[in-house]
This record gives structure tokens, sequence and C-alpha cells, in this order.
């Protein structure tokens, strides 16, 4: 795996003060804190007034691809945009396919596309009209209820429909909530796990919070990713810890961050 600090954009997208922050934006801070691993946080298009989602969306892509020039970033995962709660599917297919490219042409491996539902069949139709629309590989997420789809069972029969294009993305605070064990659910997904959602928190609710701040037993999560070898990023989506704090105090939540990453090893 490797041992380099790696965040979805959203790290510091939550403050008290209750201030939208881009992409844009953030990843100038990211960088000056010498973080250089992102995964692009395409969730940003489920704001009505999101600038991904008018006229000003090329100007905002071309924006990122300098800031990863400018700065010497890789841009080593993006997420989808996922339907918001009571919507329609099909509403969203046209936002999702967008950041698929999006993300391709920015240089991502691969997108975190959401599963839909517990149909593993509708699943498997769908990924593969979404597929049929960009380049990229797709990594699917293990969800956090019980009418969603969340264990590596279902989602390794979903890539078998496709194994060349659709790949994992282990959260591990979803497999928390759900109770799954992270050691056996990692070593399933073996080599189809392509990526990982790191965050903590107390088996009950999705806090999205630091490693170390719930209950999950991180010494078991990484002897399993090393059990398989896994060799890509431990990429936090943890964006919730930064919510009671001011925008001021971003360098302590950074401080923060990083404190729980290296202790992880
Ligand atoms: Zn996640």
């Amino acid at each position: 795996m490797v041992r380099e600090f790696s965040t979805n954009t959203n790290l510091l997208a939550f403050n008290a003060e209750h201030i939208d922050r881009d992409m844009d934006e953030l990843i100038a801070v990211y960088a000056a804190h010498g973080i250089r691993y992102l995964d692009l946080n395409f969730c940003e298009m489920m704001r009505p007034v999101s600038r991904l989602n008018d006229e000003r969306a090329p100007s905002y892509i071309k924006r990122l691809k300098e800031l990863k020039a400018e700065h010497g970033l890789s841009y080593i995962q993006a997420h989808a945009p996922y339907p918001v709660k009571n919507t329609p599917l099909s509403s969203w297919d046209e936002k999702i396919i967008k950041a698929m490219n999006w993300a391709y042409e920015l240089g991502c491996p691969h997108i975190v596309v959401h599963p839909h539902g517990c149909d593993i069949e509708e699943n498997i139709r769908r990924y593969e009209r979404l597929l049929r629309e960009t380049d990229i590989t797709i990594a699917i997420e293990n969800m956090e209820s019980w009418n969603e789809i969340s264990r590596s069972d279902e989602i390794n029969e979903i890539i078998k429909s496709n194994p060349k294009r659709l790949k994992a993305l282990f959260d591990t605070g979803h497999a928390n909530i759900m109770g799954l064990d992270p050691d056996a659910e990692i070593k399933a997904y073996g080599s189809n796990l392509v990526g990982l959602h790191i965050h903590d928190n107390n088996g009950r609710e999705d806090q999205h919070l630091f490693p170390f701040m719930g209950n999950i037993k991180w010494k078991n999560v990484i002897a399993a990713l090393e059990a398989i070898g896994y060799d890509g990023y431990l990429t936090y989506e943890a964006m919730y810890f930064s919510r009671k704090f001011s925008i001021k105090r971003e360098e302590f939540v950074i401080a923060e961050a990083l404190n729980s990453f290296r202790r992880l090893f």
C-alpha cells in the first residue's frame, strides 16, 4: 500500500461558519500543506448552485488541471455524485456520466460510483450502461444500510459482469456500521480492491471521523491490506471532523488528520 497521505478534497469542506468551499479553493490549501494525493469530489454536483452544473464547468475543470500541474499533484481517485434521497435515479445518470468523463480527462485511474438499491442484476445493467459512456474504470463502494449493497460477496458478483472495468472500493466506516469484519471483507475483495474510504465511527452513525476516533480496529484493517498485497492509497473520506471548527482552524484539522494517518502504521 502507498504510505503517503491521501484524501478526498472534502477534508475541509465543512466548517462552523457553514461556508461552502469548492475543490479548486481547497486543493490550493492542501497543496500548501504538502498534501499531493487527492480524490476529486464531484459530489459537489449534488448542490444545484455548483459551477459544475452550468456553463462555468469547462473553466472549473481547466482550473483543476492547472492546479495539478502547478503543484505536482496526483488525482488518484474521484467520487461521482449520487442520487439525493427521493429523487429518480435516471435524473442523475447524466451528472454521473459527466463526472466520469471529467475524472478520466483529469487523469484519475478510477471513479467511485455508488451502487443503487440492493438488486444485483439491476446494478449490473446500470453499470453496463454507464461504462458505455466513458473509458474510466468504476470502483463500486460498499454502502451502509440494509436496503443497499454493502457486502463483498454482492460487490464481487457485480464485478464478475465486467472484471476489467469494474473494481471495488472498501469504505471502512460503512462496513463498521453494517457490523462486517474488515479482515474478512478486505480478503474477500482481494485483487478487486483498488481504493479505500478511510474513516471511523461508533458503529451506529456514519460519522466520517478520523481513524481512532471511533471503534474500528485499525490494526486488523492494515494487516488485511498487507495480506492481500494492496498497492493503492488509503484515502481519507473523513469530512465531518472539521465541521465544528472555524475555517481559521484548518491547519489544526490537517495536523490531526496527518497524526491519525501516521498512527495507522
Ligand atoms: Zn465512502
